[in-house]
């Protein structure tokens, strides 16, 4: 079972690092060489953390993207929650599209009641493919998203019975367009809670979802 997300080199994190084939994307420059450690990792720089780079980090990160071969760019994206400028926030995310675009590369990204904007840019790049991880848009946006070639990224969330919208989502989002993930929660056994969810969400076998979502990470994020 593959994890799309989950942040492994992170302290807390250890115990579910050993045995887990997940995504282990970077947050910014401070753990750009950490996630090295991973098989499957990516660079980018998180929208939390935009005010702690610079032009010359963005070059860096190009120049780590041309010689250490991340599976994908991220995690980037916009996050209209947390008090950070958003002309900062759209810079360092335009620049990181472009970067996937030109050096051919999936992006992940954390879009956080910004999901309009994300997906206005997107529009920019149409030849962009990636994931929008810890979904928490609207059906609508999904509809939209998934019509982009998109996918949606789904974790312990989808689990709390108050969260009707996105579970509703889960349910009509076809399961080609979905991967599972646990971010920053601890318990290795939250993967396997979040495909028995959406197979409950849906009324198929969790065989058939962990199979399918295993199929997506592997073509949206070339992995061998
Ligand atoms: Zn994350």
């Amino acid at each position: 079972m593959i994890n799309s997300h989950a942040h492994l080199d992170f302290d807390n994190l250890n115990t579910i690092a050993e045995n887990a084939v997940a995504l282990v994307p970077s947050i910014g420059k401070q753990n750009w060489i950490d996630v090295q450690m991973y098989p499957y990792f990516a660079f980018g720089i998180h929208p939390w953390m935009v005010d702690a780079h610079t032009q010359q980090d963005l070059d860096y990160l190009e120049y780590l993207i041309k010689c250490n071969n991340p599976v994908a760019i991220g995690e980037c994206g916009l996050d209209y929650l947390k008090d950070i400028d958003k002309q900062t926030q759209l810079h360092f995310f335009s620049a990181q599209l472009i970067m996937a675009e030109k050096y051919n590369l999936p992006v992940i990204i954390h879009a956080v009641k910004a999901t309009e904007d994300v997906i206005f840019l997107l529009k920019k790049h149409p030849k962009l493919t990636g994931e929008i991880h810890g979904f928490s848009g609207s059906e609508f946006q999904a509809k939209q998203l998934t019509n982009m070639g998109f996918y949606l990224g789904f974790g312990m969330q989808i689990l709390n019975q108050q969260s009707t919208k996105i579970r509703q989502i889960v349910k009509n989002c076809p399961l080609e367009f979905i991967l599972i993930e646990t971010d920053d929660h601890i318990n290795p056994n939250d993967l396997s809670l979040v495909a028995q969810e959406i197979a409950n969400l849906k009324q198929i076998p969790v065989d058939e979802v962990v199979q399918q979502c295993d199929n997506n990470a592997v073509n949206l994020f070339n992995l061998k």
